[in-house]
């Protein structure tokens, strides 16, 4: 296995229960990749992920190898999910409470808006119910798997491939519900304004089901499913980067090979294809499309910042355009949306007293834009500025920062062009379309991760390694 992302994890711990014996080789000197952690000071951070939802695939895979994912994360729903700041001074406490959520949209924008907002939340959900069983949860052949007159009909039934942000404008009339309703895909690294409507499902997962918070940080749960694939067998080499992978072996840096029944590549597949995989691939990484990048900051805070939770997203003026900077212009956005998080508010052992972990979330473009300290600084310079605005935030008592620029996620983690989210999910490359978990190439070649199917998220890594499994026992591997 190439890499102890949170992919690799996954399957290493199915594949080890079942009795095979497997190999880590992750290149850092901790497992989870974008799902761990990192200290500045006394404050932790997870580096990555921090919202966790959808909880089933979590504890289908605890539960597949015998053992209840509450037992080893025991969980918290954050009630709210968020709060939103929205440029024009509004707040709006985004919760699973449909009654709180009425009350609120009604205050916003009135009773048509409100009556909206449940005829909606049930509209996401037969969305989802429909979708996932039928186009996330299953393996492709090719394309050809989805030319069918049960899934057509279902595609329409659901006006799935219809654009997410106009059908927004068809449940709402305000601008900014159509908005706050539209911003999930950002968790894909995906703009709503060119995503297609099937992924609404995410509205669905925050409202419907909740955003919760594991004892420890979403990265305890790379190392709790690690110490489990441990107890069961794996052996993982940290600190050991793979240069090449062939059929049915790899080549470390230091130059030793190791030979394997099959190799399961968890590294970013787009950047595999591009500098691991010795034969040349079909359809190489540089003809395939990326998501953006992230640029992230992880602040030791002395102080208090009243009116945030957890979890917050600041908006800026105009939506459309700070995304179509990010995405197709490929410029530093003038008014950043950006997402602000101090899990010590949940969980004291994150913080000292008197002390915030504050971790700073702004998407940008990926290494489509040449990234330069000057961008860094602008950047920060607007953020701080709101924030000042809004919850009283003092850059003085700041004792302590980590950046990750999309250099930092290039270099650390192996991510193409630092595109946090891996490969884009727009239509041509989601379901059918996207990469193959099993390499056209390479005999004995197999793939886990955000880059292959099902995509991008905790949730949907977890797919993608039951998917995984179940292609190794078609192939008779298992
Ligand atoms: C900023 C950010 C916020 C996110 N927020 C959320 C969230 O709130 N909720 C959510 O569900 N998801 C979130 N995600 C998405 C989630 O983190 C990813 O989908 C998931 O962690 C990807 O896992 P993966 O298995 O693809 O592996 P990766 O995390 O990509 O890990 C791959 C591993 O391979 C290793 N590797 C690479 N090259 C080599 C080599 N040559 N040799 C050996 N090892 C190698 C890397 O070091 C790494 O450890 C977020 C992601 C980011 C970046």
């Amino acid at each position: 296995m190439v890499g102890a992302g949170f992919g690799g994890l996954a399957i290493a711990l199915r594949l080890s229960h079942l009795g095979h014996q497997v190999t880590i080789l992750e290149k850092t000197d901790q497992v989870g990749g974008r799902n761990r952690s990192l200290k500045v000071n006394e404050c932790t951070f997870d580096v990555g992920p921090t919202l966790l939802m959808m909880l089933d695939p979590f504890q289908k895979l605890f539960s597949d190898v015998g053992e209840k994912f509450e037992e080893h994360l025991p969980i918290t729903l954050c009630d709210p999910n968020y709060r939103t700041f929205l440029s024009d001074g509004n707040r709006i406490n985004c919760t699973t409470n449909v009654a709180q959520m009425i009350r609120q949209i009604e205050k916003l924008s009135g009773p048509e808006d409100a009556a909206a907002y449940p005829k909606m939340l049930g509209k996401l959900a037969e969305l989802y119910h429909a979708s996932m069983p039928a186009f996330v949860r299953r393996n492709y052949n090719s394309p050809l798997d989805l030319a069918t007159p049960a899934a057509a009909s279902l595609a329409l039934k659901h006006g799935m491939l219809g654009n997410l942000a106009k059908g927004m404008e068809g449940f709402f009339k305000d601008p900014r519900l159509q908005m706050l309703f539209c911003i999930q895909t950002m968790y894909l690294g995906l703009s709503p304004y060119d995503a297609p409507w099937v992924y609404a499902v995410l509205v669905y997962m925050e409202y419907g089901e909740g955003i919760w918070y594991p004892k420890g940080g979403l990265s305890e749960i790379s190392r709790v499913v690690a110490k489990l694939a441990e107890a069961r067998g794996t052996e993982i080499r940290l600190n050991t980067s793979v240069s090449k992978v062939g059929s049915k072996h790899v080549i470390l840096e230091s130059g030793e090979r190791l030979e394997a029944d099959a190799v399961i590549c968890n590294a970013d597949l787009p950047y595999a294809e591009d500098a691991l995989i010795e034969a040349i691939s079909k359809h190489p990484a540089s003809s395939k499309r990326h998501s953006c990048s992230s640029y992230t900051l992880y602040i030791d805070y002395e102080g208090e910042l009243p009116g945030m939770l957890h979890h917050n997203i600041v908006m800026g003026a105009n939506f459309q355009e700070n995304l179509d900077q990010i995405f197709h212009k490929a410029q530093i956005p003038d008014d950043p949306a950006f997402y602000l998080a101090a899990s010590c508010l949940t969980d004291s052992t994150k913080a000292p007293a008197g002390h915030l972990n504050l971790q700073i979330l702004i998407p940008c473009p990926n290494l489509d834009h040449p990234w330069t300290d000057q961008d860094s600084e602008v950047l920060k310079h607007r953020v701080f500025a709101r924030l000042e605005k809004e919850v009283g935030f003092d850059k003085s008592k700041i004792r302590g920062m980590a950046e990750w620029t999309p250099h930092e996620w290039q270099s650390e983690l192996n991510l193409s062009r630092g595109a946090t989210f891996g490969l884009s999910h727009d239509f041509m490359q989601s379901a059918c379309f996207r990469p193959s978990n099993k390499s056209a190439t390479v005999p004995g070649l197999y793939f886990v991760g955000a880059s292959t199917v099902p995509g991008n998220g905790l949730p949907m890594v977890l797919i993608s390694a039951e998917l995984a499994e179940e292609r190794l026992r078609r192939d008779g591997c298992l």
